[in-house]
């Protein structure tokens, strides 16, 4: 606790920023019910923090207060034996008090953690059961922050909020008895003195608090440069496009703007340091002086040990003065704490998983859409009356500009978003109505952009199914045409992939993903082709590894490439949220429309470099 003399360490907690005020929550009743249902659980423990703040805040006076017995009793008096059991009593409070400060931090601690272990884990399972809407509509620092230090805001609410006011309470009421007691007019001067302290002390507060947000914001720039600079693909755009001096300068600008407010903001609170010294130095200088006047003039029942104590007494009070001035910010802080995480955890589940009584019995992968519409906002209808049926074992090719909804199409399916109209039937049942994880379970897709994660082949390939055999594994990499690849590798298997699979190329990423679906060997597969351009070896290992995988297998692919078109049973062309044309390659061709034109402009083919030309195998 800050004693006279001492910047208070509350310099960055006692002010509200512009936004802060702005954006102050509202305190309900339910609010607070709702903070307290966390609290609940640990209400023993909170009980006990409160029993040991109650008694360290009292033992931590006594030695202030027993000073006075010291001079007067033992020094003044001249009795050894006193002066000894004073000075061991004062050591053994002191003792006392923080042997018993740490049983309380680690309680408290204990019950921070654990709440914030119960509301991550409440966080973190509903977020996941947040749509793809939220995920593509949110800003992903956001959701991170609020994850992390939002949630562990609340360790210092907890540490800082109720205990500081208990125990900040029960020092002043302690001092302010033993004061009065002692001599009230002396315990009057030293109230009077109290704002000299504070006041200063505040107003210094202010101007490093100022100064730090401005630095704030110096850093974040910097980091925001950082970021941007030396990732992998910022540094990939910085030497493309030569921009290392631009970049450089940037930098070293922010970097000495940064330096010009570090220096301002030391020796603002150098400077305060020592104005905040010299008030404070007026408390106990004035008690000094009434008291000596009392004594020698007035009150001879005054003495040097009471005045020792009153000037002791008044120092504890600063500290715990300041703080409590600091109340309404924390509890302003606290409250948009939980209401921000509240806010989050109040999302509406929107892709809910109700546990319809269906058995399924073996999956076929069948698939139909009846009258679908679909708008990811509900003003803007990107799917338009789609209707399409898949039968067991049968192949369809979406094919259609960019653009068009062929991924909102299958997005539908394993239900990332649910229809605006219109039914989703898998197997024959609403997907509405299955079982989520078991709808899931059947359907699988390689988008088009493969994500790996950062760890070896080998468990990217397990995440699909964790208990496949190695022998599985190989046969499904040989299936998706990288298993040759992979043996190539020194560390095989254990060949790590990459930052989000940078190590390897587009269509190795592709295969490899490839491979992890039929790891997970689903009765329906959806396979989004990349549009991105590959060279003729990629993409004729990739056709191979098509064909194979869709035979016999209920699949869908959004085609653009002329070869995966024609692996296809039937193929349905999207335009503008339509299916606007059905038919087989030949049929369309013939019929001269969309499909035409998208065959003459669009699809590419394998090694020949040209647009348009038939497949020749
Ligand atoms: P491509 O062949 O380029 O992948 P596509 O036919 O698969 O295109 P979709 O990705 O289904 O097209 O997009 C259809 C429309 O929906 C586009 O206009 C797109 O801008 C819009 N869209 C896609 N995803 C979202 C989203 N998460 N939120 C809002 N609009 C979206």
């Amino acid at each position: 606790m800050p004693g006279p003399g001492r910047p208070s360490g509350h310099f960055a907690r006692g002010y509200l920023t512009e936004e802060e005020k702005k954006n102050r929550p509202k305190v309900t009743f339910a609010l607070l019910q709702r903070i307290f249902a966390y609290l609940k659980p640990y209400w023993k423990q909170m009980a006990l923090v409160l029993i040991c703040i109650v008694i360290s805040s009292s033992f931590s006076l006594m030695p202030s207060i027993l000073t006075g017995k010291i001079i007067d009793e033992g020094l003044i008096g001249g009795s050894m034996r006193l002066l000894i059991l004073y000075i061991v009593l004062s050591l053994g409070l002191t003792l006392g008090s923080n042997l018993i400060g740490v049983a309380e931090s680690y309680l408290n601690t204990w019950i921070a953690q654990h709440i914030m272990y119960d509301m991550r884990n409440q966080m973190f399972r509903h977020l996941q059961n947040m749509s793809q809407r939220f995920f593509t509509s949110s800003n992903q620092g956001d959701i991170i922050t609020r994850m992390t230090s939002d949630i562990d805001g609340v360790q210092s609410v907890i540490a800082n909020t109720y205990t500081s006011i208990l125990s900040n309470v029960i020092t002043l009421s302690v001092a302010l008895i033993a004061m009065f007691q002692k001599n009230w007019i002396l315990a009057l001067c030293g109230i009077i003195v109290i704002p000299l302290f504070v006041l200063p002390t505040r107003m210094a507060g202010r101007t490093r608090w100022e100064l730090t947000q401005e630095a704030q914001a110096c850093n974040d720039e910097i980091n925001g440069i950082l970021n941007e600079t030396l990732s992998v693909s910022g540094q990939l755009l910085v030497k493309l496009f030569g921009k290392e001096d631009y970049e450089y300068s940037r930098y070293e600008q922010m970097n000495r703007k940064m330096i010009g407010l570090n220096i301002r903001e030391r020796m603002a609170g150098r400077w305060f340091f020592v104005i905040i010294s010299t008030f404070s130095s007026i408390g106990p200088m004035l008690l000094y002086l009434v008291g000596g006047i009392l004594m020698m003039r007035y009150d001879s029942s005054l003495t040097v040990g009471d005045i020792t104590v009153l000037v002791a007494l008044l120092g504890r009070m600063y500290g715990p003065v300041n703080q409590l001035l600091n109340i309404q910010v924390d509890w302003i802080r606290s409250m948009a704490l939980f209401t921000r995480i509240f806010e989050y955890l109040d999302l509406p589940v929107e892709v809910k998983n109700i546990r319809y009584p269906v058995s399924p019995k073996k999956s076929r992968g069948e698939v139909t859409f009846e009258q679908v519409w679909f708008g990811y906002e509900p003003d803007r209808m990107i799917l338009k009356n789609i209707n399409l049926s898949l039968k067991s074992g049968q192949c369809i090719a979406l094919v259609g500009p960019s653009g068009s909804g062929k991924s909102t199409i299958v997005n539908l399916i394993p239900r990332l978003y649910d229809t605006s109209k219109g039914r989703v039937l898998f197997d024959g049942h609403d997907v509405k109505k299955l079982d989520l994880h078991y709808l899931r379970s059947h359907v699988g897709v390689v988008t088009q952009e493969t994500y790996l994660f950062n760890a070896s082949i080998r468990d990217n390939l397990l995440y699909a199914r964790p208990e496949a055999t190695e022998q599985e594994m190989i046969e499904c990499c040989k299936k998706a045409n990288i298993y040759d690849f992979i043996r190539q590798q020194p560390e095989g298997f254990d060949t790590l992939v990459g930052n989000r699979g940078l190590k390897l190329s587009g269509g190795e990423k592709q295969r490899l993903s490839i491979a992890r679906v039929l790891l997970k060997d689903p009765s329906l597969l959806i396979f989004d082709e990349a549009t991105s351009a590959l060279d003729s070896v990629s993409e004729r290992l990739i056709q191979d590894a098509i064909e194979p995988l869709i035979k016999n297998r209920t699949s869908i692919l959004i085609a653009h490439r002329l070869s995966t078109i024609l692996a296809a049973d039937e193929i349905l062309v999207v335009k503008e949220g339509e299916i606007v044309e059905r038919g087989t390659h030949d049929q369309l061709v013939n019929a001269g429309g969309t499909y035409q034109e998208l065959y003459e402009t669009q699809f590419t083919l394998p090694g020949t470099g040209q647009n348009g030309q038939p497949y020749k195998g």
